[in-house]
C-alpha cells in the first residue's frame, strides 16, 4: 500500500468538530499516514497543539494567515515567536500575501508576513507560505528577507516562478486544483516538473477534488491527487508517493514512517 503525507490540512477546523476522528482514520485507512496542520490565527494555537499531541501522525506549523488580518495584532507576532521557542512546530505558518480577497489591506498583510519570514530564519524552521494573485510578491520577499526554505502551498504561478521558488529552495504544494482538467497551465508544470520540489496536500476542508466537487474535502482523497500526478506524468503512483513522502520529511524534518 502506498503512503503518503498531506502536506497542508486544516484539520483544526470547526468542519471537523462532529467527525475529526473519523476523518483521520479515513485518512489513514487510505495511506494518508502523516498531516502537517497550518495554524491560521493566534487563538487556534492551544487547541492545534492539543490536537496533534493526541494523535500520532499530525504535525502542527504556527502562523497568522493573511485571510484572517482581522484577527490578527501585532503582539501576536510577539507571542507566536514565545510559542516557537517553546511548543513542537515543524513550520512556520500559514503566513503569506492575498491580494485576492477584497478588503485586506496590503500593507498590514506585508508587515505580518515578513515578520513571520524573519521568525521562520531566526527559528531555522521552514515556513508555509499562502500566496494568491502575489506571486511575484512572496518571491520578492523572500529573496529580500533571505535565509529561508519553504513551501508555496496551493501554487498558482507560472512555470518561471516555481523556478525561480526552487533556486531559492522553496517547494510547490499541489492539491484539488490540478484534478481538474481545465487547470491546464498547472497540470503541464507538474507533468514536467522536477519531482523533488513538490508536495502534496489537500488544503481540507477546502480546495475539493473534481471528483468531490462543493464536498467538503478531506485529506482521505489525497491518493486522488497522487493519482492525478501519476498519471499526468506517465509513471507509477508509489513513484509519486515515494518522492513526495521523503520530500515532506526531509522540509519537515519528520521521522521516517
Ligand atoms: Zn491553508
Amino acid at each position: 500500500m502506498i503512503v503518503l503525507v498531506d502536506s497542508h490540512c486544516h484539520l483544526d477546523a470547526a468542519e471537523f468538530d462532529a467527525d475529526r476522528d473519523d476523518v483521520i482514520a479515513r485518512a489513514r485507512a487510505a495511506g494518508v499516514t502523516v498531516q502537517v496542520i497550518p495554524a491560521i490565527a493566534r487563538a487556534g494555537f492551544g487547541q492545534l497543539r492539543d490536537l496533534c499531541a493526541a494523535h500520532a501522525g499530525l504535525h502542527a506549523a504556527y502562523g497568522l494567515h493573511p485571510m484572517y488580518l482581522a484577527e490578527h495584532r501585532p503582539e501576536h507576532l510577539v507571542a507566536l515567536r514565545e510559542w516557537l521557542a517553546r511548543e513542537r512546530a515543524v513550520a512556520v505558518g500559514e503566513c503569506g500575501l492575498d491580494f485576492f480577497v477584497e478588503g485586506l489591506d496590503g500593507d498590514e498583510q506585508r508587515r505580518y508576513f515578513s515578520g513571520q519570514l524573519e521568525l521562520a530564519r531566526e527559528f531555522e524552521l521552514p515556513v508555509i507560505v499562502h500566496a494568491r494573485r502575489a506571486v511575484d510578491e512572496v518571491i520578492a520577499t523572500i529573496r529580500r528577507i533571505g535565509g529561508l526554505r519553504g513551501v508555496v502551498h496551493s501554487f498558482s504561478g507560472s512555470a518561471e516562478q516555481a523556478r525561480q521558488l526552487w533556486n531559492l529552495g522553496f517547494l510547490i504544494g499541489l492539491g484539488g486544483p490540478i484534478t481538474y482538467e481545465r487547470a491546464n497551465k498547472l497540470r503541464g508544470l507538474v507533468a514536467t516538473m522536477p519531482l523533488e520540489f513538490l508536495l502534496l496536500e489537500t488544503d481540507a476542508p477546502d480546495q475539493p477534488l473534481a471528483t468531490h466537487r462543493g464536498e467538503r474535502n478531506e485529506p482521505a482523497y489525497l491518493g486522488e491527487v497522487a493519482t492525478t500526478v501519476a498519471a499526468l506524468r506517465g509513471t507509477g503512483v508509489d513513484d509519486i508517493a515515494r518522492a513526495t513522502s521523503e520530500n515532506a520529511r526531509r522540509l519537515f524534518s519528520l521521522a521516517a514512517a
